[in-house]
């Protein structure tokens, strides 16, 4: 279909795009267009105003910090699944990035687009929220912080307000940590069915921390915090019995993909084999 009709707008800075979306209540970024364009197409987004951020380069960037990396919203997938320094740095994200979609989806899609959408189904949110990332957004009233773990609200739905632009992605480094992505799907072009992403610390063969983000178990990625306390102080033997726990507190859809209590069964199946693959059991 063809999107209904809409005003254009090139921002040449953020702050030029945070005055374009203050002129009109119905105005959307666009950065990649891989989500919001098919959404106009199906007449299921209809922004009045389009502010196109996707020429800002000085929002396309990876850089190293004390903490870890800073990533700018406009980074684009593929750019970072190639990165030697992210997948030192942050293994488990480049990684991510690199199984969104296809080669094509890749090289448009942007990290800040996939975050700012708010797809419960997305890669990248679920491992952020295991790395305990931080979003850097920029608004009228000045420059916020908001936590990973305060940043999804529902289903595309964000703690970003109508002004506001996401500039940057703060990942701390794990040092020594371990990780592992398990995306279950269909075609390697689809979405997760369920996703899983798991960060362990390690201690004399027992796990001393676990961090374990889904995707697609609920409204949000989620983190399995049951999981996370089960697993503390489990060795080989008890990550199975620490897996059972993935369910709780998750609220999967049913769809045309699985049903949610397929999708509960699966969580199980993955969380375990993402805390098997991490520690490196096989
Ligand atoms: P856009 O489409 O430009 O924008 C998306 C939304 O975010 C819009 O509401 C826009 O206003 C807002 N936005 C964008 N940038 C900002 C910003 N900096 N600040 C505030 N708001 C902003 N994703 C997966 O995770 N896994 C997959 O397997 C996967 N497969 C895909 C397959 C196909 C065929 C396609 C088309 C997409 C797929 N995607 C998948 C989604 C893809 O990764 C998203 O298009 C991308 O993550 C969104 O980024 P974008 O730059 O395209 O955002």
């Amino acid at each position: 279909m063809i999107p209904a009709a809409f005003d254009y707008e090139r921002a040449d800075s953020v702050e030029h795009a945070v005055e374009l979306l203050g002129t009109h209540e119905e105005a959307k970024l666009l950065a990649g267009g891989h989500s919001l364009l098919p959404l106009m197409r199906l007449r299921l987004a209809r922004p009045a105003l389009i502010v196109d951020i996707d020429r800002l380069s000085d929002l396309d960037y990876m850089r190293e910090t004390p903490d870890g990396v800073e990533i700018g919203a406009l980074s684009r997938m593929a750019a970072l699944a190639a990165d030697p320094t992210l997948a030192l740095r942050c293994p488990l994200l480049a990684h991510v990035c690199g199984v969104v979609g296809d080669p094509q989806v890749r090289h448009r899609a942007t990290i800040g687009g996939s975050v700012a959408h708010g797809d419960p189904a997305s890669d990248p949110p679920a491992a952020l929220l295991a790395m305990d990332a931080e979003f850097v957004v920029r608004g009228p009233s000045g420059e916020r912080v908001v936590p990973a773990s305060e940043f999804f609200i529902s289903v595309f739905e964000t703690a970003l307000h109508p002004q506001e632009v996401l500039t940057a992605i703060r990942v701390p480094a794990a040092a020594g940590a371990r990780w592992n992505y398990q995306k279950f799907h269909r075609r390697a072009i689809d979405w997760a069915i369920v996703g899983v992403a798991a960060v362990v610390e390690r201690d004399d063969g027992t796990i001393a921390r676990a961090r374990v983000g889904l995707a697609n178990m609920g409204s949000t990625p989620l983190r399995a915090s049951a999981v996370e306390q089960a697993a503390v102080g489990a060795d080989a033997g008890r990550l199975a019995a620490a897996a059972e726990h993935a369910p709780e507190g998750t609220s999967p859809v049913s769809d045309t993909n699985a049903s949610a209590e397929y999708r509960m069964e699966l969580s199980k199946v993955l969380v375990r084999r993402a805390l098997e693959q991490a520690l490196g059991i096989t």
